[in-house]
């Protein structure tokens, strides 16, 4: 553990306060390091940085910014089994998970590297007047990154990487459960050329007033957040005062629909990424299972076989599918979901209690029989368990799927493409995965609809959220 301070202008601070906080190895409950928590003197230090790099950094060639990116996915991919080691010790995610996370954490760097030459506007003709119309784009200002646990890697350069590739300088709050990941990401940053101040890191145990202090400075124009919507919608309020630009990945409540002309095997191996990537930590982790009558015993044993075949442990361990959950709190949140389910009269075939002894496993489970009033029909389950329900009728499981506030992903297996393309219009989500239990890419526009956020992360629009249009009326 090298990196364990504050890193602001390009070096390594404790905090103004001198306070310290303790990260966990959750498969262990060991302490892995002691790291600097930043205060409010911290933070003004980071917003004068920040705002001294950007002048000059805005003014590179898009080429230029481009180019220290493209060097930066190098690096980082040249170091993936370094990341993902440090990914698992402090989030417990098992090996290849990890290793997932780590390559698509870099892939960011390599597709705003392209896209930092992209940012292209618009000339055209005023209908009525003649005059000219054009549009340009510009960095929007300096950006306050708020990260959660769950990807301590991605989530940090899905943000970072189109905000320098946009003109723009960073300030990140990483997750405290897990801030080792993005204080070890500087270095390569450095080395990839990136200039002091730009990328500033500040863990810290004050979360909500060093963020909201810093949603109130001037020089500030954009907030990113990924997290819950409870937390996002605080940001909102607090970023309403200066009218931030806001970037709200929030959460889910992601539905997986099984229809009768599925290919069985195919959904199976779809709802396994679907619910097992990253032990079901993920705001895009199917959170509702809808599986056709016709085909429920067939799906759901050949699920629960899949299921009970994974491999708990310790995620450094070369043969261990599932690690442990990050925290006590999220373990038992995940069994309380499990214990209601069952109260209400769910049956359980795989898995079902938390596993004894140290560290905050919680075995991959299968529940069949989940009753509408459930808990987690209604609330992220953010863990191993897969809540099967059935359905007869197309419309009535379209309107079960949209019966939620959340809007980010949902799942669809069909083998007729008309009817799963008329199925898929009617979801009201943001994404869809269609016989793909995996939607993340960085070349796609990532994002939710209704209270799973505002914006989208990735693709084109990705760095447009950093920019702002401007528009001149000419005549010549
Ligand atoms: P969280 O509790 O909302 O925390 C996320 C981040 O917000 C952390 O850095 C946290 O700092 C910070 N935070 C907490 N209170 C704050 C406050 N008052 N003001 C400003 N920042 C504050 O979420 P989490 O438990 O880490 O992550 C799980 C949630 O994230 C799930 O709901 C999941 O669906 C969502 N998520 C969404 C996406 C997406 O793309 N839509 C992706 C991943 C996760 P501390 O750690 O210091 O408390």
């Amino acid at each position: 553990m090298e990196h364990t301070n504050l890193f602001i202008d390009g070096g390594w601070h404790d905090g103004a306060g001198g306070e310290r906080f303790d990260v966990i190895n959750p498969a262990t409950e060991e302490t892995l390091a002691s790291v600097a928590s930043a205060d409010i003197a911290d933070a003004d230090r980071a917003l004068d940085a920040a705002e001294a790099a950007m002048a000059e950094w805005r003014e590179r060639t898009p080429r230029a910014r481009g180019e220290i990116l493209r060097k930066a996915f190098e690096l980082f991919t040249a170091r993936l089994p370094d990341f993902a080691r440090l990914i698992t010790l402090e989030n417990g995610k098992a090996r290849a998970d990890a290793m997932g996370e780590a390559a698509y954490a870099a892939e960011f760097f390599r597709w705003f590297a392209e896209e930092a030459v992209r940012a292209n506007g618009l000339i055209t003709q005023a209908p009525a007047s003649g005059a000219r119309i054009i549009v340009q784009y510009k960095p929007a200002g300096i950006a306050v990154l708020v990260t959660p646990w769950n990807y301590p890697a991605a989530m940090g350069t899905r943000k970072i990487a189109p905000a320098l590739a946009a003109g723009c300088s960073v300030i990140i709050k990483p997750a405290s459960a897990t801030p080792l990941t993005m204080l070890a990401l500087m270095p390569l940053l450095e080395e990839a050329g990136v200039p002091p101040g730009l990328v500033n890191v500040l863990p810290s145990k004050k979360t909500g007033a060093l963020v909201d202090h810093m949603l109130h400075d001037p020089r500030v124009r954009v907030v990113s957040f990924t997290g819950s919507t409870s937390i996002g919608r605080k940001l909102l309020l607090s970023a309403a005062d200066q009218v931030l630009k806001p970037a709200m990945e929030l959460g889910g409540n992601a539905p997986l629909i099984v229809f009768e002309d599925a290919d069985i095997g195919k959904a199976v191996d779809g709802a396994m990424l679907a619910k097992m990537r990253n032990l079901g930590e993920a705001c895009t982790a199917a959170n509702r299972f809808y599986v056709h009558k016709d085909v429920a015993e067939d799906f759901t044993s050949r699920l629960a076989a899949a299921m009970g075949a994974l491999k708990v442990g310790n995620g450094l361990e070369e043969d261990v599918d599932v690690g442990p959950l990050v925290n006590a709190d999220t373990r038992d949140k995940v069994a309380a979901f499990v214990d209601d389910a069952m109260a209400k009269g769910a049956r359980i075939l795989v898995g079902g209690k938390p596993i004894e002894g140290k560290g905050f496993f919680y075995p991959p489970t299968v529940m069949t029989d989940v009753p509408e009033n459930a808990d987690c029909v209604t609330d992220e389950i953010f863990g191993p368990v897969a809540a099967i329900q059935t359905f007869t009728d197309q419309e009535d499981v379209i309107r079960r799927a949209n019966d939620t506030e959340y809007g980010l992903v949902a799942y669809v297996f069909s083998e007729d493409f008309k009817r799963a393309m008329q199925v898929c219009e009617r979801l009201d989500y943001g994404m869809v995965g269609l016989n793909r239990g995996l939607v993340s890419d960085p070349a796609a526009p990532f994002g939710g609809v209704k209270q799973s956020g505002l914006g989208r992360e990735g693709g084109h629009e990705g760095m447009l959220e950093f920019m702002e249009s401007q528009y001149i009326s000419a005549e010549w």
